[in-house]
C-alpha cells in the first residue's frame, strides 16, 4: 500500500521538528573534516510546491514553516534548517518546501555522499529528477528498510541514517525497530534518526519499549505535541528518536523546542520533551 503522499503534509509542525533535528545532526557531523554518508530510507519527492492542490487542501504548512521562517527572533539552532529553506525560496516568498533529501543536499559538502530511496511511482521520478546533476547522490527506487542492510556500514565509517516511514501500515512500528537493529549490527557508531507520529500513544510506548529491549544505548527522544494525547483520529504530536546523538543535540533541542512550541502553538496546549530513552 503506497497511498501516503508527503505533498499533503510538507512543512507542517512535524517537518519543522524533524528537519531541525536532521540539520543539527548534519552540522555536527560537519565539525570533522572527514566525509560521511547521509542515508535517507524514505525520502519522498524532495521538493514540494506549497501552491499545489495537495498543500492547499490541508494548509498544514501554514501552521508550520510559514509561522517561523521570516520571524526576526529566530534562535541560532534553527539557522542551518532555515538556510536550506531559504535556498529554495530565493524570491523571499515561501513557494517551495525542501524535504529531507534536499535539506541534506543543501547542507552536505562536496565530498559527502547521499543515498536516498523512495518507492512511490509518482514521487520516485520527481526525486530522481532533483538529483540528476548531483554526483554526490545515488537515488534508487527501492525498499528503504533493505538499505539498512545493504548500505551499511558506509565506506567512510561515518553517517546519518534518517528513517521516516509513513506508518500507513501498523507493521511499520515494528519494522523500524527491526531495521534499526539490522543497521546497528553493521554500523554501531552511526547516528540513526527515526521519525514517529503520535496518533495512538500506546503504539509509541510499545515501539519505545521494543527499542529499549534491543539493548542499544544512547537513545534520545525529542517530541513536540500540538495537542494533548487523545483517542480521536489524527496526529497530536510527533518526534524524533536519535541513536548516538551528537553531544550538543540534547542541549540544542532543550533550547529551541520551547520556542518552536510557543510560535507554532500560541494557544499553549500540547508539550515538548527532550529525554533519554536509554542513556550511555
Ligand atoms: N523523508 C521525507 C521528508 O522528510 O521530506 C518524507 C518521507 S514521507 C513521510 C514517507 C515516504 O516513504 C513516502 O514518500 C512513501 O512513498 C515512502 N515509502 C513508503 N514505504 C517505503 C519503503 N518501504 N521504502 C522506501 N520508501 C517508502
Amino acid at each position: 500500500m503506497l497511498s501516503y503522499r508527503h505533498s499533503f503534509h510538507a512543512g507542517n509542525h512535524a517537518d519543522v521538528v524533524k528537519h531541525t533535528v536532521q540539520s543539527l545532526i548534519i552540522e555536527a557531523l560537519k565539525e570533522k573534516e572527514k566525509p560521511f554518508l547521509y542515508l535517507d530510507t524514505h525520502a519522498g519527492a524532495g521538493r514540494y510546491f506549497l501552491g499545489s492542490e495537495h498543500a492547499e487542501k490541508t494548509g498544514e504548512y501554514l501552521e508550520g514553516i510559514a509561522r517561523i521562517w521570516q520571524r526576526d527572533d529566530i534562535p541560532a539552532e534553527l539557522e542551518p534548517y532555515l538556510s536550506a529553506v531559504r535556498a529554495y525560496n530565493k524570491s523571499g516568498q515561501l513557494k517551495y518546501y525542501p524535504g529531507s533529501p534536499l535539506i541534506a543536499a543543501q547542507l552536505l559538502r562536496e565530498y559527502d555522499r547521499l543515498h536516498v530511496t523512495e518507492l512511490h511511482p509518482t514521487d520516485y521520478p520527481l526525486l530522481r529528477h532533483e538529483f540528476l546533476k548531483d554526483p554526490r547522490c545515488k537515488v534508487l527506487r527501492a525498499d528503504g528498510y533493505q538499505q539498512l542492510k545493504s548500505q551499511l556500514p558506509p565506506a567512510s565509517r561515518r553517517g546519518l541514517v534518517l528513517i521516516d516511514p509513513p506508518y500507513e501500515m501498523k507493521t511499520d512500528y515494528q519494522a523500524v525497530v527491526q531495521g534499526i537493529q539490522e543497521g546497528y549490527k553493521r554500523f554501531a557508531t552511526g547516528v540513526y534518526a527515526l521519525w514517529y507520529p503520535v496518533v495512538l500513544r500506546q503504539q509509541i510506548k510499545r515501539m519505545v519499549k521494543e527499542l529499549e529491549e534491543t539493548g542499544i544505548r544512547r537513545i534520545l527522544q525529542i517530541e513536540l505535541a500540538v495537542q494533548p494525547d487523545n483517542e480521536r483520529r489524527g496526529m497530536t504530536a510527533s518526534g524524533m528518536i536519535v541513536i548516538n546523538p551528537p553531544w550538543k543535540l540534547e542541549q540544542q533541542m532543550n533550547a529551541v523546542l520551547p520556542w518552536i512550541h510557543k510560535v507554532l502553538v500560541p494557544e499553549g496546549i500540547g508539550h515538548t520533551k527532550v529525554s533519554w530513552i536509554t542513556p550511555e
